[in-house]
């Protein structure tokens, strides 16, 4: 008999079941295999790997990805340039990450959970509301626990992991916390796209006219996204495919680089939000992944998150096997544990996505330039300069995101030592065309 439920079969859903399965705890995941071909999430950071080695997948993940060295950040096509290698988190993590074909890497996290003993189940969940110890709550519907052969009263833990569908969250009408942006994203992959002069694997983020795009290397094709406002991807033209054929035919920053590149897939439209719920978790249910809150796709946190969410979950709640399931006031402060693991990781990420969409990180750059470059006693700034982008690459990496020193570090430096380079305004992402 299960005493975990979980809903959705995403990366968050899968990684949660499989490292239950690794504790030996029965589990059951809904699955409602409503999953399209194509999936954002292609890019991946060095945080996750570690993930894939406590599941032991981590050679079947290379060997269906690219290997990723690092992300460059373009300020269109005649913009600084800023290229971060993944060999400045080498003492702290991988020196890697990989870029990989989402619904392949889902599959392979689904096999593995399944491998180690999780059940799956083909089946779109559904809820209804009830009592549990003393408090409203919410549980599987009738026709879904049936299905699971649940006895009247089984109550197993509910995790939903629906992703973006938010299954519980809307249920309960959870309050969140909406970000600034809400954009479209446009995506699809190409062959003979040439690609820019970085090494090979690197992902490469560039400001657009208005927006900004990502093209991310896969096993022989590239991923090419583009994100915009609303207004500005309608003003494009009527279809998904005449928005994102205009940009990659005329923004400066791809510089005619696609012009013989072959679309082998559909266009993806996903809108682009950003949601954090304020509430994560009540009596027997929690939220993980996506539908406890989405980022931003800037700087790739998404997996990272969803992934890191199923070890906090895992180590908060059940690293004792499912003894907390049946103490409820021990339980609601595990579960307080993870919010505030979460939250703060949410916060940590949102903090350092601004840096990259009000300009700041060139503004950085620049400066951090101009100061290596000037001759100072014992180079004082030259290893002031590397020190600040190590910080900056493991931040972006999953390692110090979290960490108080990198966060005062770098606002410090975008704060007080920036001087002779133009306003981060000049390094935004543009929000209109015309400006
Ligand atoms: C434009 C864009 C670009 C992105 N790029 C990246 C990137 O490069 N790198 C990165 O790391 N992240 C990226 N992300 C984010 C990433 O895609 C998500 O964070 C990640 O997919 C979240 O995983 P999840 O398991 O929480 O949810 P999902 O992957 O959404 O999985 C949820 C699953 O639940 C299923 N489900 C839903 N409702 C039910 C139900 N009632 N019953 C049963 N099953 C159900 C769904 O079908 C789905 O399979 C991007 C996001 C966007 C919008």
């Amino acid at each position: 008999m299960s005493e975990v439920v979980v809903i959705g079969a995403g990366p968050a859903g899968c990684t949660l079941a499989a490292l239950l399965a690794q504790r030996g705890i029965a589990c059951t995941v809904f699955d409602d295999d409503q999953r399209p071909d194509l999936l954002v999430g292609e890019s991946l950071i060095p945080g996750v790997v570690p993930v894939f080695r406590q599941l032991g997948i981590e050679d079947q993940v290379a060997a269906m990805s690219v290997r990723k060295p690092g992300a460059s950040f373009f300020d269109g096509a005649d913009g600084p340039r800023i290229h971060f290698s993944f060999t400045n988190v080498a003492d702290h993590l991988p020196p890697y990450a990989f870029n990989t074909p989402r619904p392949e890497l889902d599959n392979l996290l689904r096999r593995r959970a399944e491998e180690l003993g999780a059940r799956f189940l083909h089946a779109r969940a559904q809820l209804e509301p009830c009592e549990r110890d003393g408090q409203p709550s919410v549980r599987l519907s009738a026709a879904d626990r049936s299905l699971l052969g649940l006895s009247d009263d089984a109550e197993p833990f509910l995790v939903d992991a629906s992703g973006r569908a938010r299954l519980l969250a809307r249920f309960l009408n959870l309050p969140a916390q909406r970000g600034g942006r809400d954009d479209v994203a446009l995506f699809a992959h190409f062959v003979d796209f040439t690609h820019d002069e970085v090494p090979e694997g690197q992902v490469i983020i560039s400001l657009l006219r208005a927006g900004w795009s990502w093209r991310i290397p896969l096993p022989g094709r590239l991923s090419v996204g583009v994100v915009l406002p609303k207004d500005v991807a309608r003003s494009l033209g009527a279809t998904p495919e005449e928005r994102l054929e205009r940009i990659l035919r005329e923004d400066p920053a791809f510089g005619g680089r696609g012009a013989q590149a072959r679309r082998v897939t559909p266009v993806m439209t996903y809108t682009n939000y950003q949601l954090i719920s304020k509430r994560s978790h009540g009596p027997g249910w929690a939220l993980l992944g996506d539908a406890f809150g989405f980022n931003d796709p800037m700087l790739s946190p998404g997996l990272f998150l969803s992934l890191q969410g199923a070890r906090e979950l895992d180590a908060c709640v059940f690293r004792h096997g499912t003894r907390l399931l049946h103490q409820p006031a021990a339980l609601a402060r595990a579960l307080d544990t993870y919010n505030r693991r979460m939250t703060d990781w949410h916060e940590a990420w949102s903090e350092l996505i601004a840096y990259f969409y009000d300009g700041r990180i060139f503004r950085m750059h620049l400066a951090g330039r101009h100061l290596a470059e000037k001759p100072s006693p014992f180079k004082v700034a030259s290893h002031m300069e590397r020190h600040s982008t190590r910080q900056i690459a493991s931040m972006a990496s999953g390692g110090r995101t979290r960490s108080g020193y990198s966060r005062w570090l770098i606002r410090l430096l975008s704060n007080h030592l920036i001087w002779g380079v133009p306003p981060a305004e000049n390094f935004a992402v543009r929000n209109t065309l015309s400006a």
